[in-house]
């Protein structure tokens, strides 16, 4: 049997931390307008996990928002010194979201797809090889 890719990453202060391990369901970027608002930036790139396969250790923060399909968007950051770390409620949701940025070896992101593009900023380029969507991929 071989060894199970393991993901492992955090907080700008190491306090809220977490563990995934095996291969992701999905990941991307996603363009909404709620991303770039919550991270200042033009996009969150993130990595889908089953809730069952990351351990999460640290105490957490939440911001919540609506979400595209209508639902609450819940993000997590470090209670103390709030990186953004990871999307879904834990214990909750049936899967998480990782932001790649927050891992220890961010090569380890292997993108696939732009979602929410039709809210992409001109500055923030999608990059090549990604299957773009405007807004949610119509399997999702
Ligand atoms: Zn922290
Ligand atoms: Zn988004």
């Amino acid at each position: 049997m071989s060894e199970q890719q393991k993901y492992t990453g955090g907080c700008l202060c190491g306090a809220l931390r977490y563990e995934a391990i095996g291969e992701p369901m999905f990941a991307g970027y996603c363009y909404c307008t709620d991303c770039q608002k919550s991270s200042g930036s033009g996009f969150i790139p993130f990595i889908g996990f089953p809730a069952g396969a990351v351990r999460f250790e640290g105490a957490s923060a939440q911001s919540r928002s609506t979400s595209a399909r209508g639902g609450e968007a819940v993000r997590n950051f470090c209670a103390a010194c709030h990186s953004l770390v990871f999307g879904a409620e834990a214990g909750k949701d049936d899967f998480h979201t990782i932001y790649a940025g927050t891992l220890d070896d961010p090569s380890l992101f292997h993108p696939q797809m732009a979602i929410f593009a039709a809210s992409r900023p001109h500055w923030a380029p999608i990059p090549e090889g990604l299957a773009v969507f405007e807004g949610m991929p119509p399997e999702a």
